[in-house]
């Protein structure tokens, strides 16, 4: 799937978005390393901090989905998913980069690149994952 296709299912996925409060709605689109693509919108809260992004709910969905959440003493689990690209879509705002806690988060999965749209053309930018966490900690730290 090329990075425009993938920003218009993150396009998609931002217009399902519960954002009364900052009446920002923005969705994500994840290209996992099987080319499946799974999404996720923003979905705030009364309580402002209890607000959950739009890839945090795609990677939630990633999970359900790949059935990652398995241990891996199960050998049945399948290994854990990589994200190949992420594509973050607001339908307010371009760029719409992820958060630093939605970057960690992408980072835990491998995450090796994201796609946001060019503030002027609304075209796909595409940004190396080392650019956007350098020096990241991950799971290979551990
Ligand atoms: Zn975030």
């Amino acid at each position: 799937m090329s990075p425009d296709a993938l920003l218009d299912r993150a396009r998609e996925a931002a217009a399902h978005a519960y954002a009364p409060y900052s009446t920002f709605p923005v969705g994500c689109a994840l290209l996992l390393q099987d080319g499946s693509v799974v999404t996720g919108c923003n979905v705030e809260n009364a309580s402002y901090g209890l607000s959950m992004c739009a890839e945090r709910g795609a990677i939630s969905r990633m999970i359900i989905e790949t059935g990652a959440n398995r241990p891996p003493s199960d050998d049945s689990a399948p290994p854990r998913p990589k994200i190949v690209l992420a594509a973050i879509a607001g339908l307010k705002a371009a760029p719409c980069y992820p958060c630093g806690a939605c970057r960690q988060v992408l980072h835990e999965f491998d995450c090796g690149a994201i796609v946001v749209e060019d503030n002027e053309t609304k075209g796909p930018v595409v940004i190396d994952f080392a650019d956007l966490l350098p020096h990241a900690f991950g799971p290979a730290d551990l």
